[in-house]
């Protein structure tokens, strides 16, 4: 049976079979894979995607299974800021409050809810409501357990507002799951995407259980061609996340249309891949090495290196909720730069080259100025 695109049905693919040298991957709880998985790159609508085998989805299933219930260390979201007590999920509604508006009082279903981060952000952005949370079984957290109300059925259910975050990039049927939803719309619903950003996070593909690579033009293209109208894409609000808006489409499908990305194809995911090797293989001759930011790529590494051959191992990181993590691994404990000690090792920085915040600028000042320390910016 000939393979066909998870988006647009279309079976002009292309199958990378020279991929499958990096052996290792991780999953998106952080965690070492020993698995394979085949790649495909759709040529009609340039979606990268993993080739659905029921061997791939008894390994992602076996992956959901040992998600840890305290993913985000005791809190229900990642915190970002300390003295506003704000969490990431309070930023993302905040700066769609524009498109947020509803006179009503409205339903809300937080599809794929786990702990509860969006449902705890609904619950103190909106006014008059009433929050749904339905996912394979009941995460949530005790702090909102009693508020919002825990559903594992959507049959004849019917919502104004639908969130997925972090769950359309782990469907192995997106065209299924999204027509389904859509009978839980009511006219002019809602619905909100928050998926990882492929052009701007390209180590996503080391992610065994990210089924789709996504990009903005990819996006569009599925709910454009689903069904759903005024589609609103935002890439600035996370720096590696894209946060897609729409609406569904009562009026007949109209005839397919496609927006094309041709930054993302053959050649440069094969790029990537050829990469992540290179900086694998030169990480595992150092005896000492220090990473600037715990990021998804730092812990691949780490997990990847040889625990008898390697000395030294540490992660400096300024966000204070991820220094409470330990790297099992190892038994490393991120530290912040006040209290990094160097022993002349090389630095890898997994930060990206456009470095925000005032405070990440200083301290890069300080670690140049450092002689003894060698940095590769390229992570
Ligand atoms: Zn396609």
């Amino acid at each position: 049976m000939k393979f066909k695109c998870l988006h647009c049905k279309s079976e002009n693919i292309i199958y990378f079979n020279n991929l499958r040298n990096l052996k290792s991957k991780i999953s998106s709880n952080f965690k070492k894979v020993n698995k394979s998985s085949k790649f495909l790159f759709c040529k009609k609508c340039k979606l990268f995607q993993k080739k659905i085998t029921k061997s791939y989805i008894k390994n992602c299933i076996h992956i959901y299974k040992n998600y840890e219930k305290a993913f985000s260390f005791n809190e229900i979201d990642q915190k970002k800021s300390r003295k506003k007590n704000l969490f990431r999920s309070d930023i993302l509604l905040n700066k769609l409050k524009k498109h947020l508006k509803f006179k009503k009082k409205i339903k809300i279903l937080d599809y794929g809810s786990g702990k509860g981060a969006i449902s705890n952000a609904s619950l103190k952005f909106f006014k008059k409501k009433k929050i749904y949370a339905y996912d394979v079984e009941n995460n949530l957290d005790e702090k909102i357990n009693k508020k919002v109300l825990f559903i594992n059925n959507l049959e004849n259910k019917k919502f104004n507002l639908i969130f997925l975050s972090h769950v359309f990039e782990h469907l192995f049927d997106p065209t299924k799951v999204i027509q389904n939803l859509k009978k839980n719309m009511e006219d002019n619903a809602k619905l909100i995407i928050q998926v990882p950003n492929f052009k701007t996070s390209p180590y996503d593909i080391i992610v065994y259980d990210h089924v789709v690579h996504l990009t903005k033009e990819n996006l569009i293209n599925f709910f454009n061609n689903n069904g759903f109208k005024n589609i609103k894409v935002f890439e600035n609000i996370f720096e590696k996340e894209i946060i897609l808006v729409c609406e569904k489409n009562n009026s007949k499908i109209k005839k397919k249309k496609f927006l094309f990305n041709n930054k993302i194809n053959k050649n440069v995911i094969q790029k990537r891949f050829w990469y992540i090797e290179k900086i694998l293989n030169q990480i595992k001759r150092e005896k000492s090495i220090t990473f600037y930011g715990s990021s998804l790529l730092s812990n691949f590494l780490i997990l990847n290196l040889d625990k008898n051959k390697t000395k030294k191992v540490q992660i400096i990181d300024d966000n204070y909720l991820e220094q409470m993590k330990q790297i099992d691994r190892f038994k490393i404990k991120i530290c912040n730069l006040t209290r990094y000690k160097s022993n002349n090792d090389k630095i890898y920085l997994s930060i990206s080259k456009k470095i925000n915040s005032d405070i990440q600028k200083n301290n890069l000042y300080n670690l140049k100025k450092s002689k003894s320390i060698n940095l590769y910016y390229n992570l």
